[in-house]
Formats: C-alpha cells, structure tokens, sequence
C-alpha cells in the first residue's frame, strides 16, 4: 500500500476533512505541501523512479517518530538517577533524529508521591520555559501538530508511578490540570490500584484502580500498563472506554525469563491482543536486558529488537506496535551490573525493586545494557527504518510503527 494512501487513512474518514490542516505538518511531506488532489493519495511514492535512498530519507523526513517511554528526561529532574541529562545537547539529538514526541516521565519510582511530583513538575515547567524553541509541552492533540508545525519537539508528561495520586482521586484531577498526560498503574510492586509485574500473585485492578482508571477516561488522560501484572492489563481493557497503551515492553514468547521479577514485565501475547481489542498501542522497549533471552550473549542486535516489534504486528496487528525504548542512565553505563550498583547505592539494598534489577543477575557479565542502534536517539529512527524497508514494510506500515499509532491515540484520548 502506498505512502499516500497511508496518509489518507491514517485516521481514516477524518483525515481527508483535514487536509489543510495536515498539509502543515512536516510528516504529511510534499504530497499535501503541493496542494495534491484527494486522488493523487492513491498513487505510490515510489512510482516515479525514486531510489531506495530517496525512500528512506523521505521517511525519515516525513515520519512521526513518537518514543512513549525515555527515561533520560527524568534523570535531571529526579536526583535519583545518575547518567545524561536531560539537556541542551540531548535536545538537539533528538531534533537530529527526528523525533516527534518524547513521553518524559515526571517520577519513577513507586514511592515517588504527589509532594513529589508537584516538584517535579516545577522543575519540568522551568526547564520547559529555558528551552522554549525546542520544546512544546502537551496539553492536547493540538499542541503535538503545532510542535511540528514550529520543528519542536511535543513533550507528554508521563508518570511512572500511580503513587503520584497517593491513592486520591482528587490529586488525580489536580495532576491533570497541571499538565499530566499519561500514568502507569503499577511499578512492578504492587500499588493501591494495580498489581505489578513483579508480584508473585496477580489480583488485577483493585476497586480503587478501576475507579481510577474511569477517571482518567474522563480525564482524556491516557492510562499505561507498562509494569503491571497480566491480569491488570486485562481488567483495563475490559474497563476503559479510551484505548490504552502499554508504553514499553517486551514480547514475553520471545524473552521468558525465568526470574520471577522479571517474567510478567514483557507482555505476553494474550496481553498484546487485549491492546489490540481496544485500539491501543504496544511500545517496545530497547533495554537489552528485557529484549535478550538468557544465555544468549551480552549484547542485543537491531534485529532482535525489530523481531519484537515484529512479534505485536503478527500477534495483533501492525495499528498496534510503537517505539518506547526507556533508554536512559542506562545507555552510558557500562554493564547490567553498573547499572545495579549504582541502583543499589542510591535506593539502598532493601528497595523491592531490587529484585527486578537481581533478576538480570542471570545474564553474562558485561551485557549491553541497550540494543544497538538504538542507544543513540539522533540515529535510532534511521535505523529502524532501514531493519523495517529491509523486512519490506511498506512505507504506511512503517509510519505507523515508528508514530502514527501512537498519534491515534492521543488524538483520540487527548483529544484537541
Ligand atoms: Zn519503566
């Protein structure tokens, strides 16, 4: 299927109401720049002689390319995190790659509370106010197409933890006036609201979660399963009115750990089709760790990431695979074990989130600790593209997966 009619159905009916609008944005490319009629969507992009290379820096220039989950964004805000700040020169990484939104998450940690998060806030909205020409905070749908009308990068606040709301609804409604867009139930603990991925038993969304995840519907906020348990991510489905998304994750058919920590973080291929039930998005995450079977070597190649966003396109469908690599303090240290010391060091060695990290003990000594080519955010989106057109995705395929999915959901939940 042809690029042009990607566009067109992107958002399906819609879209072909929008077409002045879209002929704004930078993804909609030359097609809608040159005032093309409704028919000439129809026609392959790659009809005209165009080389594979022309195809590929056409998508790269004109593709959205959402990260739902980059943790480099919380480590200057946190003080927990050592690692690459969240600054001027990873902004303009990110402007290099050609990245359309970045969800940046506010705290992480599940201790992390809505004192907390007030002040974190705070500093997102100071360090949003420095970088003004590149950056645009998201408040709605709206404000991602202006980010890439002006070349700015759109900014989701997203929090890691439910703990933000200390169980309370009305902190909730608060947080959602103050800018927070996306919230994840549980972080591998159990929380008020949610089982987490870490938890041996699997209770599913507790009343207060189920409560919590209407509100959200309410809200347009959208609701993230990313750590949480099987049955969680289930009972939101059943429940939500919005589509939800599960930020990032890996494919647990293709990476079973044995730890139990770690078993239920990758989703499993029944979670994958709940997603896909409700119009959501799995984002795949990057992290070697999660990615990698054990006993296979230390380090993770791009082809084996693919193979996991590979893995939601045949399980569910490919409306339903995205990018959330988490990449963050993790990318420069040297090792899992670097990353564990200096975990242990910060959290003290009675956090229970240790034992997500201790589960990693099993892998060789010296693993990678992100998938190649994708460590680096100002190259990840050329890479991908390249492992995608080499897999022979179309060109809509493609933009889907690196953004598109994504962008339907918050244009749906988010709304304008
Ligand atoms: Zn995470």
């Amino acid at each position: 299927m042809s690029a042009l009619f990607a566009r067109m159905t992107l958002y399906g009916e819609k879209v072909m109401n929008r077409r002045r609008f879209l002929s704004s944005l930078p993804w909609a490319g030359a097609v809608f720049a040159s005032g093309a009629s409704a028919s000439a969507f129809l026609k392959p992009v790659s009809s005209s002689g165009q080389t594979a290379g022309d195809r590929l820096q056409n998508l790269f220039e004109n593709s959205p390319f959402v990260n739902a989950s980059d943790t480099t964004t919380t480590a200057p805000l946190t003080g927990i995190i050592s690692g690459p700040k969240f600054n001027q020169e990873y902004i303009d990484k990110l402007k290099q790659g050609r990245v359309t939104v970045v969800h940046a998450s506010i705290v992480f940690w599940l201790y992390d509370d809505f004192y907390h998060a007030t002040y974190r806030l705070y500093d997102f909205y100071k360090f949003l106010e420095g970088h003004q020409n590149d950056l645009r905070m998201v408040w709605n749908f709206s404000d991602i197409e202006t980010a890439q009308r002006e070349g700015k990068i759109a900014i989701v606040l997203h929090a890691h933890s439910p703990s933000v709301t200390d169980g309370d609804v009305r902190r909730l409604h608060i947080l959602q006036k103050l800018g927070l867009r996306v919230m994840i139930f549980s972080h591998q603990q159990r929380s008020p609201l949610a089982e987490g991925a870490g938890e041996h038993r699997d209770g599913g969304l507790s009343q207060l979660g189920k409560y919590m995840l209407r509100e959200m519907n309410k809200l347009h906020m959208i609701a993230d399963f990313a750590h949480t348990s099987d049955q969680t991510l289930l009972d939101a489905v059943e429940i939500s009115t919005d589509p939800i998304i599960v930020s990032h994750t890996c494919c647990r058919a293709l990476t079973p750990h044995k730890s139990k920590a770690l078993l239920h973080r990758n989703i499993s291929d029944e979670g994958i089709k709940a997603v896909a039930q409700n119009g959501g998005v799995v984002g795949i995450m990057a992290l070697t760790p999660h990615l990698l079977p054990e006993g296979y070597g230390k380090s993770a190649p791009l082809s084996l990431y693919v193979d996991h966003i590979e893995h939601v396109v045949q399980t569910a469908g490919v409306d339903h695979a995205g990018i959330g690599t988490e990449i963050s303090y993790l990318g420069i240290l040297q090792d899992f074990q670097s990353v564990i010391n200096d975990t242990t060091a910060r959290l003290g060695d009675n956090t229970p989130v240790m034992d997500t990290y201790r589960g990693f003990e099993n892998q060789e000594k010296g693993t990678e600790p992100v998938a190649r080519g994708m460590d680096d955010m100002a190259l990840a989106k050329r890479n991908l593209i390249e492992e995608l057109a080499r897999r022979k995705y179309s060109d809509e395929d493609i933009r889907k997966i690196l953004g598109a999915n994504f962008l339907r959901v918050y244009e749906r939940v988010l709304g304008r």
